[in-house]
C-alpha cells in the first residue's frame, strides 16, 4: 500500500484492556479518529479480574487524596458506557471489613476521625459480630462506596463497540515494525499522529519506556458456585482473603500475589492457598463449589502509582498503564486526564507523571 492510500489517524492505541477501551471512549468522544490494535486480550488483566472496587486499600486502609475524584469521575464514566450499552457493569455493594489483628484497628480510628471520609466508613463491630457468616475475631468495620465492575461484560461492550466504528483491530503489534517521522508513527498500513500503549504489564517490555519500574504482579483466584446462598455472605468480605458475589452469579475469592512468575496459568499452590483462606473466611466454605481457577497479571509499579506520559525525546510516543490493582477504580479518572494532557497539553498529575522517574 502506498503512503496516500494509509488511513490516516489521530492515535493508534496498542492494547484493548480497561486502559486502551476507556482512553478510546474518551477521545472518540472528542471527535478523534482512533484505532486499537490487540492481540485479542492474549495477557488481559482486564480480562480475569474481578473488578473489586476498594477506595481504601491495604493494612493501614489508606487513601489516595484523589480517592473523592476517583469515585465521581468512575461513576460518571461507567454510567456513561451504561447507558450507551443499555444493561449494568457497576455493581455497587458494601464491604465487611476484617481485622487481621487487633491493633488494625487503629488504623480505623485514624480514618475515622477524618471529616471527608465519612462516606468511606460505616460503623466498627465487636470482634464475631460481623452481621455475616464469616469469621472474624478481631472485629471489623463497614465499609461504604465499594463493589464491583462487571469488567469481561464491559470489554466485550467496548469490543463491539470500538468494531461497530472500524476503531478495533486483533492483530499483535510488532515494535521492530514501528516507524517513526517528524510528523507521523507508521505500523504496517495504519498511520497515526500519535501512539499511546496501553499494554499492560507487557508494558515493562516495551522498547521506548523499558526504564519504568514496572513491578508485575500475578494473581490467581478461584471462581465457585454458591450452592446454599442463605449461608453465605450477601455482602462484600475482605480480610486476608475477599470473597464477592459477582454479577454473574457466581462468587469470587482472591487472591494470590506472586512477583516472580509471569504467566497466566493456574498453579495447584495458587489453589490451596486459596482454599485455606477460603477455610479461615467464611463460616460455611462447605456451602460454595469450585467452578474454575483463574490467573493473570497486575500491571503494578514499584511504587504504586500509574505511568502516564509522553517520552522525553519522541514526543509522539505516550504511555497510559500502571494501573495495578485498581483499575476499576482509578482508570475512568486518569484517562480524562491523559485525553487533557493529549489534546490540550494539561499537566498530567504529579504522582502519575513519567517524569518522576527522570533522575
Ligand atoms: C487476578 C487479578 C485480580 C485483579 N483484581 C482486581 C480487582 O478486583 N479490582 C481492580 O480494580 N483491578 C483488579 N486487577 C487489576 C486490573 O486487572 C488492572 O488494574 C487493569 O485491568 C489493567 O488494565 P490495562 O488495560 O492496563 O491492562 P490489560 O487488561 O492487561 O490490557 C492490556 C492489553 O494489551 C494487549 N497487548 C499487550 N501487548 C500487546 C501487543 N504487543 N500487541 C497487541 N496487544 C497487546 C493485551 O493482550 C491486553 O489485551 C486484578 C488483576 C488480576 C490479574
Amino acid at each position: 500500500m502506498n503512503a496516500g492510500a494509509r488511513r490516516k489517524l489521530d492515535f493508534l492505541i496498542v492494547g484493548q484492556g480497561l486502559a486502551g477501551s476507556l482512553l478510546a471512549w474518551r477521545l472518540i468522544h472528542r471527535g478523534q479518529r482512533v484505532t486499537v490494535l490487540d492481540d485479542g486480550h492474549r495477557t488481559a488483566s482486564s480480562k480475569v479480574a474481578a473488578g473489586l472496587i476498594n477506595p481504601l486499600a491495604g493494612m493501614r486502609f489508606n487513601r489516595s487524596p484523589f480517592v473523592h475524584r476517583w469515585l465521581e469521575e468512575l461513576e460518571r464514566c461507567y454510567g456513561e458506557l451504561e447507558e450507551a450499552a443499555g444493561r449494568p457493569f457497576l455493581h455497587p455493594q458494601a464491604m465487611v471489613r476484617l481485622f487481621r489483628s487487633p491493633g488494625q484497628a487503629r488504623f480505623y480510628e485514624r480514618r475515622a476521625a477524618v471529616a471527608e471520609d465519612g462516606d468511606l466508613l460505616g460503623k466498627r463491630f465487636a470482634p464475631e459480630a460481623a452481621g455475616e457468616p464469616v469469621h472474624a475475631p478481631h472485629g471489623g468495620f463497614l465499609q461504604r462506596r465499594t463493589g464491583h465492575l462487571d469488567l469481561p461484560a464491559l470489554l466485550q461492550f467496548m469490543t463491539r463497540w470500538l468494531e461497530s466504528r472500524g476503531a478495533l483491530r486483533r492483530q499483535p503489534f510488532d515494535h521492530a515494525r514501528l516507524e517513526i517521522t517528524a510528523q507521523a508513527v507508521r505500523h504496517g498500513e495504519l498511520e497515526a499522529t500519535h501512539l499511546v500503549f496501553c499494554e499492560g504489564f507487557r508494558g515493562k517490555d516495551n522498547p521506548w519506556f523499558a526504564k519504568l519500574p514496572f513491578a508485575p504482579d500475578k494473581g490467581e483466584f478461584l471462581i465457585l458456585e454458591g450452592l446454599a446462598p442463605e449461608r453465605l455472605p450477601r455482602r462484600i468480605v475482605n480480610g486476608a482473603h475477599w470473597l464477592l458475589r459477582h454479577a454473574d452469579g457466581r462468587y469470587r475469592l482472591g487472591a494470590t500475589h506472586d512477583h516472580h512468575r509471569l504467566d497466566p496459568l493456574p498453579t495447584p499452590e495458587g489453589r490451596e492457598a486459596l482454599e485455606a483462606g477460603l477455610k479461615r473466611l467464611v463460616r460455611h466454605p462447605e456451602a460454595l463449589r469450585l467452578v474454575d481457577q483463574q490467573a493473570g497479571v497486575r500491571p503494578s509499579t514499584a511504587d504504586r502509582k500509574p505511568l502516564l506520559g509522553t517520552h522525553p525525546r519522541l514526543p509522539r510516543l505516550h504511555f497510559f498503564n500502571g494501573f495495578g490493582a485498581h483499575g476499576s477504580l482509578t482508570i475512568p479518572w486518569y484517562a480524562e486526564r491523559m485525553a487533557d494532557w493529549l489534546l490540550h497539553g494539561r499537566p498530567l498529575p504529579e504522582e502519575a507523571r513519567l517524569q518522576r522517574f527522570a533522575n
